[in-house]
């Protein structure tokens, strides 16, 4: 075997075998609410970063929205300068740890890499997660700022988004002040991602640095209530709005609304928000539980419903295992911790009984059609393939569709993109000056990295707008 950190060899790949984050065992993480992973050692961290090859035209690179430099500070960490790794890191990207927990590398960064398929891919989130880590642990996180330049920036939304583009511009001396409808900062993906794939913790520390960083936060401050539009823009010289901003799909087949059909939002929303919501409860102990769907809020509501003691959790997905879009260690976590799966099976009907609550679905079976790149795989329905299961709870987690914004006085004047979204120039702005928007509200249900790809775009844009200077994304 090469050195760790044996940077020079282009084939530390061929000895060094790909290594996943330790995990705990599936009967102990399934009893509990807290991560399930641990983090690499430092002799880890600099094998597993000495895999990459340093490719010239790094496609880990394309991968990524945010076009984080990744082997530059892979090399960094193979060499075990990991705090100069960590800060390349940090330049690139916000809250490279909350991200690493929740993008679906496997579609992204690591899926790009040129040795998936050759061997492993380079284990880029577990080492993204080490780095930011061990920035924490030696104090190395900085929470500096330019001096105040006197500008007031109002961010709505505190998802990553909002977040990203908050932290962006307190770190160039705007005071800069986060409203957010909820009481928890954080926005829909942060609140409604189960604790076993992110803790509170994470999230908490990462706020705190935005605070010491001057942000403030104004929580609970709903649109079209005391905050409007016309009022941000009248108290401060410029406004991002980067809202989470999207509808969930809804079941739409026969008895989709008896009592025990909950969508995932509210399910999740109810097993991880840590104020009390207006919602019934939600008691799955001992029952069973029929998860719809194939991405990461399936998983997280099935696994969910293992940890508050389901008597069944069952995931059914109309294409195949290979078609889901959840992360496939999240996948495997949860077959590992009882979650079973239907594949090839849609549903046809909800079942009642005299009550009018749930007691099982009517399926049938689908037959896939031949892949074409870019695009799902079609299917359509096997005929005379139905069949019935049990369920006392169905949870649709079919997955968001755009959300047209609202018609609302404040918002009439904006233009509209072609799905009734906020269209926004090259510089992110909509078309009221001084009012900028990304994320939901402008390219409908959005990746994270999608929503701080926009919200850094935004905030170096509203740099150059208020102070007539560039800096760049
Ligand atoms: Fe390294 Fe993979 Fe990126 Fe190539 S594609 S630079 S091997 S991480």
């Amino acid at each position: 075997m090469s050195e760790p950190g044996n940077s020079n060899s282009k084939y530390a790949w061929r000895e060094v075998a790909a290594h996943g984050l330790p995990k705990r065992s599936a009967p102990e993480r399934a009893a509990d609410f807290l991560e399930i992973y641990g983090l690499y050692d430092e002799a880890t961290a600099r094998e597993q970063a000495s895999r990459c090859i340093q490719c010239p035209n790094p496609s880990c690179v394309n991968g990524c929205p945010l076009c984080n430099p990744i082997p530059q500070w892979l090399l960094l960490t193979a060499e075990g300068r990991f705090l100069e790794a960590a800060a390349l890191l940090g330049s690139a990207t916000n809250m490279a740890e909350i991200c690493a927990r929740l993008c679906p590398s496997d579609h992204l960064c690591e899926g790009a890499c040129v040795l998936e398929g050759i061997s492993s891919s380079v284990a880029i989130q577990p080492l993204e997660q080490f780095l930011v880590e061990y920035a924490f642990a030696h104090g190395a996180v900085s929470t500096a700022t330019a001096p105040p330049n006197g500008r007031k920036v109002a961010v709505v939304g505190s998802g990553p988004g909002g977040l990203a583009c908050a932290e962006q511009l307190a770190r160039q001396g705007f005071a800069v002040t986060v409203f957010d409808a909820e009481l928890v900062p954080g926005g829909l993906l942060v609140n409604g991602t189960p604790a076993f794939r992110l803790e509170k913790t994470v999230v908490h520390r990462r706020l705190e640095v935005l605070r010491r960083c001057g942000v403030k936060f104004q929580l609970g401050a709903q649109f079209g209530d005391k905050l409007t539009l016309n009022q941000l823009a009248e108290d401060f010289d410029a406004v991002f709005l980067g809202c989470d901003w999207r509808r969930a799909r809804v079941l739409t087949v026969p008895g989709a609304e008896l009592k025990g059909v909950i969508p995932a939002v509210t399910f999740l929303l109810q097993k991880t928000t840590p104020v009390p919501l207006d919602l019934s409860p939600i008691d799955v102990s001992g029952k069973r539980v029929v998860v719809l769907g194939g991405g990461d809020s399936a998983i997280d509501c099935a696994r969910a419903a293992i940890r508050y003691g389901a008597a069944e959790a069952k995931v059914v997905y109309r294409r195949g295992a290979e078609e889901m879009q959840c992360g496939r260690q999240h996948y495997e976590s949860a077959f590992e911790e009882g979650a079973r799966f239907f594949f090839q099976a849609t549903p046809v009907a909800v079942l009642g009984d005299s009550d009018g609550r749930v007691r099982g679905l009517r399926l049938v079976r689908t037959e896939l059609g031949p892949a074409d790149p870019g695009q799902q795989r079609p299917f359509r329905i096997v005929r005379g393939s139905e069949f019935e299961i049990e369920a006392d709870w169905v949870i649709p987690a079919l997955g968001f569709e755009p959300m047209p914004c609202p018609a609302s006085d404040d918002f009439a004047g904006l233009t509209r993109n072609k799905w009734g979204g906020l269209a926004v120039d090259a510089h992110q702005m909509t078309s009221r000056p001084g009012v900028f928007a990304g994320g939901d509200m402008v390219r409908g249900p959005s990746l994270i990295l999608e929503s701080v790809r926009d919200a850094r775009r935004a905030a170096a844009e509203i740099h150059s707008y208020l102070l007539g200077q560039t800096t760049g994304v």
